[in-house]
């Protein structure tokens, strides 16, 4: 039977007892195929834990982790720590490094991030899939079905065997301290005057003297998409 108290208690099995390979067959649940990055995101967080000592994080801020990147990386990392968009653990930082600082709320924090040699020389390690991925993901070119299905197969195997190598060779690895941000603020809601949906107070705006969301404001807004964050336009404006 479920256990309500603790939902994440089978990946702490598997983090308690290294089981580096169910954790990636955890986080292939969540991200969607198995790839080299999302096994690098695992591994990650998986280091960064064990230094700080931390067993569990409970998805309430106890711990947090601090992305750099929004690359597969960053699932891997979320699946193992538990720190995840929704439950306001897990800080975007919009640099564009495989990397993740996880921190306890005292500041005690692990930085891990992926050695840039290591990721240079992967197309040479790994030609085949290398080929395929410009192919099929960076340029969209059309594809054949064998080729989609082989690029995903090589992708997994190399996605498990990220697990093996000598954690040296793949990361660097430094103890530091730093801010932890405050817990979330719990804000509450205002009605939107014009289309009627609740928003909250902090996103509102105020039209005729009375609230209005950004969306029927047409107000400027922060989007975080595969590109990173920018700002998008309001639609009329
Ligand atoms: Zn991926
Ligand atoms: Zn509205």
């Amino acid at each position: 039977m479920m256990d309500f108290r603790n939902p994440r208690e089978e990946i702490e099995g598997l983090f308690r007892t290294e089981d580096l390979e169910g954790l990636l067959m955890k986080a292939g649940e969540l991200h969607g195929h198995f790839c080299p990055y999302l096994a690098l995101g695992v591994r990650a967080g998986c280091i960064a834990l064990k230094a700080l000592g931390v067993e569990r994080t409970t998805g309430m801020e106890k711990v947090v982790a601090i992305v750099e990147t929004n690359n597969c990386f960053s699932d891997g990392v979320q699946m193992v720590t538990g720190c995840t968009f929704g439950n306001n653990a897990l800080i975007y930082r919009d640099l564009g490094k495989t990397a993740v600082t996880v921190a306890k709320r005292d500041g005690t924090a692990v930085r891990v991030a992926l050695k840039a040699e290591y990721a240079d020389a992967f197309g040479s390690r790994y030609p085949e899939a290398h080929a395929l991925f410009e192919k099929i993901v960076v340029n969209r070119e059309e594809a054949t079905r064998a080729e989609h299905e082989k690029l995903m197969r090589l992708w997994a195997e190399s996605s498990f065997e990220q697990l093996e190598l000598p954690k040296e060779e793949v990361f660097n690895v430094e103890h530091t301290k730093i801010e932890v941000p405050p817990f979330a603020p719990m804000f509450a809601s205002v009605r939107c005057s014009v289309c009627g949906e609740n928003v909250m107070e902090t996103r509102a705006r105020v039209k005729d003297g009375k609230p209005i969301c950004m969306e029927c404001a047409a107000a400027e807004h922060y989007l975080l998409d595969g590109a990173g964050i920018s700002i998008e336009k309001g639609a009329s404006s």
